[in-house]
């Protein structure tokens, strides 16, 4: 069972569903695994609260099967309580969350056995050994694959029979996902798992995800604040500010919409030219030091620089840049920031 990390975590918020509810069905009776075609997760305005406070505003996403999907955003932009969401912890109070084709409220049961989940705290039993965590969770999962277990075990170098409180952080971790991955689950939900992790552990945590486990298929949804970690492994990239999702799509067509046009002008440039350049179409932000002037422009750079080209002002260059994925990620996580 790959929620058993989110059991022992759960655990002391007494939230106890997630465990393997033997007293509702017995694994004989469990529906069989089934692997539909649906996205692995589609969020409709989902509207999230603690109390009065929102904490996550309509938002509306989709995951595609098979997509390794970075979720940015900063301290309590709300990574943690979508997550949550998709796991049915946090119950939706307003639209609708479906992970793998199945809503999370009324099918929780379908979702936790093909999710596996690495949390941001990681609270594995400290007393328990290696081999005890992998029986406890075999005992408690609905199906267990300890060849699986043992194969990411042996691939993180991890020491066999070691106690869990004696395991380093990222240790830990590692061993959180291959815990995680004891259910051959379709679907890894990952809450900012590299933190806290030295680059070594982070680069060999990273590389396994991508050579091992999405080139398997599995879809992996992992939040992060490293947008270096996002770049070199996500394939589709979600950024959430204040409880909204304001950018979300594969990265290389955010890469493609997203560039910047720098001009250089013969002369200083008027004001009213540059009131011209932010009212161009696709023009999100301007930027001027002398006759150098920035445009960070999204839709098509191209057609953008040739009307610029077209203005009535003598021109030195206009150049258009490519962006990498920080570049992009900052301008819209800064937004409205003084
Ligand atoms: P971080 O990167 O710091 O982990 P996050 O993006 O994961 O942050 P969340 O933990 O989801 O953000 O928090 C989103 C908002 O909800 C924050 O304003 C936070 O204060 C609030 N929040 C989170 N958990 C609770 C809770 N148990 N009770 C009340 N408010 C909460």
């Amino acid at each position: 069972m790959a929620q058993v990390t989110a059991l022992m975590e759960e655990e002391r918020l007494n939230v106890t569903a997630l465990h393997p509810q033997h007293d509702e069905l017995t694994p004989a009776q469990y529906p069989p695994l089934s692997r539909s075609s649906s996205p692995a997760i589609e969020i409709n305005n989902l509207v999230v609260s603690y109390g009065k406070r929102r904490a996550i505003e309509g938002l509306t996403l989709v995951v595609p099967r098979g997509s390794v999907y970075g979720l940015l955003g900063a301290n309590g932009a709300g990574k943690t309580t979508i997550i949550k969401t998709l796991l049915g912890f946090r119950p939706p109070n307003g639209g609708s969350v479906r992970v793998l084709g199945y809503d999370v409220v009324r099918q929780r049961l379908e979702v936790c056995a093909r999710v596996g989940y690495v949390s941001e705290e990681n609270s594995l039993y400290t007393y328990l050994t290696i081999p005890q965590i992998c029986a406890f969770c075999r005992d408690t999962s609905r199906q267990w694959h300890q060849d699986i277990v043992d194969r990411y075990l042996r691939l993180f170098d991890l020491p066999g029979n070691a106690k869990i409180g004696k395991l380093s952080k990222g240790m830990r971790m590692q061993l959180a996902l291959c815990l995680a991955l004891g259910n051959d689950p379709d679907l890894l939900l990952l809450d900012e798992p590299t933190a806290g992790l030295d680059p070594i552990a982070r680069h060999t945590f990273l590389s396994t995800l991508v050579g091992d486990i999405a080139s398997e298929g599995k879809t992996i949804f992992f939040s992060s604040h490293i947008l270096a970690d996002v770049e070199a492994v996500a394939d589709w990239v979600g950024i959430l500010r204040s409880g909204r999702l304001v950018l979300s799509g594969e990265l290389d067509t955010l890469k493609q919409t997203h560039k910047l046009v720098r001009v250089t002008y013969a002369e200083l440039p008027p004001e009213s030219e540059l009131d011209a350049l932010r009212a161009l179409p696709g023009v999100v932000n301007v930027e001027q030091e002398g006759r150098s002037v920035r445009l960070r422009v999204r839709g098509d750079a191209d057609a953008l620089a040739t009307s610029v080209q077209e203005r009535p002002y003598a021109l030195r260059d206009v150049e258009v840049v490519n962006l990498n994925l920080e570049h992009i990620a900052l301008a819209y996580l800064m937004e409205g920031r003084p």
